[in-house]
């Protein structure tokens, strides 16, 4: 079964919390048991699980970003976005998590968040249940 989120990003650079969108989505279909593959078929944004309590981490993400890959470099790609290629295949683009009674089997601290790198755009989140 497939499923989409669609997200609007507001900036360049952006990291969204999804977890309440796709546990919603496991929610309204009434899934119990089995894996949900997230997957972005984006080239310029990923998809990352990390700490979802403290948004200085997320900030710290971008920064060091950031600095590993500037913007402004002698980058070979001409549409002058090969930063946000470089961030997207840095960061992954697809996850799978179990789902045990209908829950997420997240850790404490854990969201799972759509990583936009050339922003704003609209992305779409597609989710696979098996
Ligand atoms: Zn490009």
């Amino acid at each position: 079964m497939l499923e989409q989120i669609i997200i609007k990003t507001t900036k360049r650079t952006e990291f969204i919390d999804i977890t309440r969108k796709i546990q919603e989505v496991i929610a309204e279909r009434n899934y119990q048991q089995g894996l949900c593959t997230v997957y972005v078929h984006h080239t310029t944004a990923g998809l990352f699980i990390n700490e979802a309590a403290d948004p200085a981490v997320c900030k710290d993400l971008e920064n060091f970003l950031d600095r590993l890959v500037p913007w402004k470099a002698e980058w070979e790609h001409l549409e002058g976005n090969a930063a946000a290629h470089v961030k997207a295949v840095l960061c992954g683009n697809s996850h799978s998590i179990p789902i045990q009674e209908g829950k997420l089997q997240l850790g404490t601290w854990q969201g799972i968040f759509l990583a936009e790198f050339d922003g704003p755009r609209t992305r779409k989140v597609l989710l696979a249940f098996t």
